[in-house]
């Protein structure tokens, strides 16, 4: 069989095996390097970048994905997309307004980041506006002359596509997409055509929205546009890229104006491989069929990738197909070389970039030769797959079992919540409008070397116990006399809040340096669920109850939630996700009735991640937030009824989930709102919430301590839509990278407006 099979990739980690990019980064930023040396460094991580995949043979390598910052924000300053707050001369964009975009300085705040799609990974949002575009510089023709005289490299340059960019933009009103389409379309097509005229071969043009739910107008504009490409750069390859999804509509995207199109046949529930086989595929198009999973961390079953080519290749002839990772790789950690700390058979399970690139290059050969040419590499995989999955760990009966009964387990209070409002207001006494914080109290630098020398050895057990024992008892004086009603013990234990369950639970490994980027410079390191997750023993009850020992107030006890937990991790791929949150929520369980036990009869389930893992569709949404909300009911409600659960989220895009938010059945949540400016509020007049809540009155991302005047109208006006029996009064988050020196007085301000409150809508203090 003669074949042409290439490999290409999407997108690679920008962060550098060690944080490299990371670093430069923040160097630059505190002014410890200067912009010359600091773009050289950048230079030669990004030839670095390139020489790693040119050396696993990738056939295509993509250009233009590495960036200083965001790659929406590089495209933004490409087209001039630059506003005005950041006045500049004309020409190109200096550095310093590029970062200003990003990060804010002295004059202008930062644009919004939010995230991508339904990833981790958070991008400056474009602020259109009125602007009228212009080609500032052509970023992916300069990529691709850099791999070309550095590296001998024809890369495939990346660019995200007009109608991604101008869909995930702001600064215009919906019903002007067509106009403005219109408006960038000849900058794009300059940009195009400079490809073009150096030669260049194949142009990946990311597109991830059309594998959302797209209007049958909105398809009309994409023809349009691709058309109009076409038309002008006849000469150049596109890759029309989607992923994260399926595409809905196949008869549509396989009819536009371009050369090959990619689908990601991981994440797509089976979609795109059901739309291939039943409707076939164009005569002039290429496929890049996205088979292994650019967003999780495990080794591909090759066997069953092998045969998926087999059945893709029935329909496209192998000189029309690419193979290539699902998505860009960007959202996972570089390498697993660092990683001799893990059991080896998990190690062993690991497929970082790095070694993904590996899996496409013996899948090729594999296809290429025959398998016997790679029959070493497919059986080392094999084996290290099957090890891995025999892990008995991975196999409890306890944990399958407990998932079977699941049904028997109660997942709902015993008693409605208007019920349990009274018993509760019995029990507690609170007085009206009550106050408290979200959890954390601020992780002084004090607070960060007694973990690293107790981490480190230098201090035993005993020493940084006792040391946190008087971070509680400081933290609970402070809040007695500040006058918060209901305490926290502080969480100085906790440095993230799913790091600190993760190592406390059955089920979790942590890497060294699994390090994917978040946002701009910050890169986080995901807790890795390999195996059943599993109580062990109570992981929060001694501070708990040794802060209830000190004080006649009400302390919440504080765990994060079972959906939080899941979304923040790098989750095993062989069970659902829902499976793996029962798993999570019956473990949590145990920890609510251990504290209950313990005499911890108010506590706080936290759920700031329970958004993230909404499904792209809206069509799976509803199915995601069922078991979601099952999951945490599971965990939070086998307690009395006199016991108070409370929840917190820090968002406020609210309005689509009040209901799931509402079917919690917490006693009381704690959500953001102070800067949403009054958005949330109006949610709630369109929706009546019966249950206790507390919205933030006052934004603890900002060092600013606000005043008691601005908090009390925040107050006033969520009491016009919310009846003042239920409501709470609390900032925005937990309260960890604060500082002191605004903690103190901000606090001391909420709790004035309080008692300001009181007075008004209860007619005594
Ligand atoms: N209880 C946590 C804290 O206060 C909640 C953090 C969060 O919402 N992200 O830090
Ligand atoms: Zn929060």
């Amino acid at each position: 069989m003669k074949t042409e099979l290439i490999i290409s990739n999407l997108g690679y980690p920008r962060i550098g095996e060690n944080r490299e990019w990371k670093k430069a980064l923040e160097s630059f930023w505190a002014g410890k390097l200067e912009e010359e040396a600091f773009r050289a460094e950048m230079d030669r991580i990004q030839l670095e970048l390139l020489k790693v995949q040119q050396a696993k043979g990738v056939d295509l390598i993509p250009v233009g994905d590495f960036t200083l910052y965001d790659h929406m924000l590089d495209m933004a300053v490409m087209f001039g997309v630059v506003p005005e707050r950041y006045r500049h001369e004309g020409g190109p964009v200096p550095l310093s307004v590029y970062f200003a975009m990003a990060r804010g300085n002295a004059q202008a705040t930062a644009c919004e980041m939010t995230k991508w799609f339904n990833t981790n990974y958070h991008y400056i949002v474009p602020e259109i506006g009125g602007i009228v575009p212009r080609l500032t510089v052509n970023k992916p023709l300069e990529a691709y002359r850099f791999a070309k005289n550095r590296a001998g490299i024809e890369g495939k340059p990346v660019v995200v596509g007009l109608f991604t960019f101008l869909k995930l933009s702001k600064g215009f009103e919906a019903g002007r997409l067509a106009e403005k389409i219109e408006q960038f379309l000849p900058v794009y097509i300059q940009m195009l055509t400079e490809l073009e005229r150096e030669g260049v071969q194949w142009v990946q043009i990311d597109e991830p929205y059309l594998a959302t739910n797209v209007t049958a107008d909105e398809w009309k504009l994409v023809e349009h546009l691709y058309r109009r490409i076409r038309e002008q750069t006849a000469g150049l390859r596109i890759m029309l890229q989607t992923y994260f999804e399926g595409v809905d509509d196949f008869e549509k995207i396989t009819s536009l104006s371009v050369d090959g199109i990619g689908l990601d046949f991981v994440h797509d529930g089976g979609k795109n491989a059901k739309a291939l086989e039943q409707s076939g595929w164009p005569e002039d198009k290429v496929l890049g069929a996205g088979l292994i999973d650019g967003r999780n961390i495990w080794r591909a079953d090759l066997d069953a990738k092998l045969e998926a080519i087999r059945r893709i290749a029935a329909v496209v002839p192998l000189e029309r197909l690419i193979l290539q990772p699902s998505c860009s790789l960007l959202h996972v950690p570089v390498s697993t070389r660092a990683e001799s700390g893990l059991d080896p058979v998990v190690r062993g399970a690991l497929a970082f970039a790095e070694e993904k690139l590996d899996e496409l290059r013996i899948l090729r050969a594999a296809v290429r030769q025959g398998e016997q040419a790679v029959e070493a590499e497919l059986a080392a995989s094999r084996e290290a797959l099957n090890a891995f999955r025999l892990l008995p760990e991975r196999n409890r009966e306890d944990i399958a079992s407990g998932l079977r009964q699941l049904a028997d387990i109660p997942d709902s209070r015993n008693r409605p919540f208007s019920e349990r409002f009274e018993l509760q207001r019995n029990k507690w006494q609170l007085p009206p409008l009550p106050t408290t914080t979200i959890g954390s109290f601020p992780q002084t630098p004090e607070v960060r070397q007694a973990r690293l020398k107790w981490r480190r050895g230098e201090w035993n057990d005993a020493q940084y116990e006792a040391f946190m024992k008087e971070q509680i008892e400081a933290c609970i004086r402070l809040q007695e006399e500040i006058g918060i009603d209901v305490l926290v013990h502080g969480e100085f234990e906790r440095t993230d809040m799913v790091e600190y369950f993760g190592e406390k639970l059955d089920g979790f490994v942590f890497t060294r340096n699994g390090w994917v980027q978040s946002y701009g410079s910050r890169c986080v390191k995901p807790p890795v669920i390999y195996a059943d997750v599993a109580f062990v023993q109570p992981m929060t009850v001694k501070e708990s109850v040794y802060a209830q020992s000190l004080t006649d107030r009400p302390v919440k006890g504080m765990l994060t939630g079972p959906i939080t937990i899941l979304n923040w991790s790098f989750v095993r791929d062989d069970l659902s996700r829902e499976q793996v949150a029962n798993q999570i929520a019956l473990a949590l369980r145990q920890e609510v009735l251990a504290l209950e036990k313990a005499g911890i009869e108010m506590i706080q389930v936290d759920e700031p991640a329970l958004r993230e893992g909404l499904p792209l569709k809206r069509e799976d949404q509803d199915a995601y937030l069922q078991w979601a909300v099952k999951a945490f009911r599971l965990a939070a409600s086998g307690v009395k009824d006199t016991t108070q659960i409370h929840t917190h989220m820090c968002y406020c895009e609210f309005h689509d989930m009040i209901d799931a938010i509402r079917s919690l059945d917490a006693d009381v949540i704690s959500i953001e709102s102070s800067r949403s400016h009054g958005e949330l509020i109006s949610s709630f007049e369109q929706h009546d919430y019966d249950h206790g809540i507390g919205l933030g009155v006052y934004d603890i991302h900002s060092p600013r301590v606000p005043s008691v005047e601005e908090m009390s109208d925040m107050i006033d006006r969520a009491l016009r839509v919310l009846r003042p029996e239920l409501f709470w009064i609390n900032p925005d988050c937990g309260l960890k990278t604060r500082g002191l020196a605004e903690t103190v007085p901000a606090l001391r301000n909420m709790v004035q407006a309080a008692q300001a409150a009181r007075a008004q809508h209860f007619q005594r203090a």
